[in-house]
């Protein structure tokens, strides 16, 4: 399981996968932080193209293509906004990550790169959040065989340390 599955710290735009998901918000229609900048290296194509998605449901995900990205497709999900967790923010933390995965064998994606999902404006708590991803990820991965590749990828140290360890924890459970 290990080699399908990285943690590295670094910039998702710039990544050679065939998909790259973005932390978006329920409109689509572009927001700061992650969704800013994969709009921004994707070029105006990709907003035009969102305008006609109608939105995105939180957990759920859409795909689009990538423009001028190195990655082919993106794959847009809606995380949760942390309201002190009492509102099904995990399970749609989990629905987000298992949605996109989903997505990528419909559209026969092999490497796809994930950020963060909910961990910056939204506030989820990154050891938590953490723990969720690399969770369903492997649980995806040991049903699926046709995704080679799966990256996270962390833009700061921090958070890469948290997704770092929630692997390497796994590792040693397992
Ligand atoms: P959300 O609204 O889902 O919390 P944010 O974009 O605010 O989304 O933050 C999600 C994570 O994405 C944060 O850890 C943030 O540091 C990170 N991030 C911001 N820009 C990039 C980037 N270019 N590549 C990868 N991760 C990024």
């Amino acid at each position: 399981m290990k080699e399908r599955l990285s943690v590295i710290q670094d910039d998702i735009t710039r990544q050679h996968v065939d998909a790259i998901v973005n932390a978006a918000n329920n409109s689509l229609l572009g927001g700061g932080g992650v969704d800013g900048a994969i709009h921004r290296a994707a070029g105006p194509e990709l907003l035009a193209e969102c305008r006609g998605l109608h939105g995105c449901k939180t957990g759920e995900a859409k795909i689009t293509k990538g423009y001028r990205l190195p990655a082919k497709w993106v794959i847009h999900t809606a995380g949760p906004v942390w309201q002190r967790g009492n509102n099904n923010e995990d399970q749609l933390l989990a629905s987000c990550y298992r949605n996109s995965l989903k997505l990528a064998v419909l559209n026969e994606v092999k490497t796809i790169a994930f950020p963060s999902i909910s961990t910056g404006v939204y506030r989820f708590p990154v050891a938590r959040a953490a723990e969720i991803a690399i969770n369903e990820i492997q649980i995806f991965l040991a049903a699926d065989d046709s995704i080679e590749k799966v990256i996270m990828v962390c833009f700061d140290e921090t958070t890469f340390r948290y997704y770092r360890e929630a692997v390497d924890r796994r590792i040693l459970e397992s």
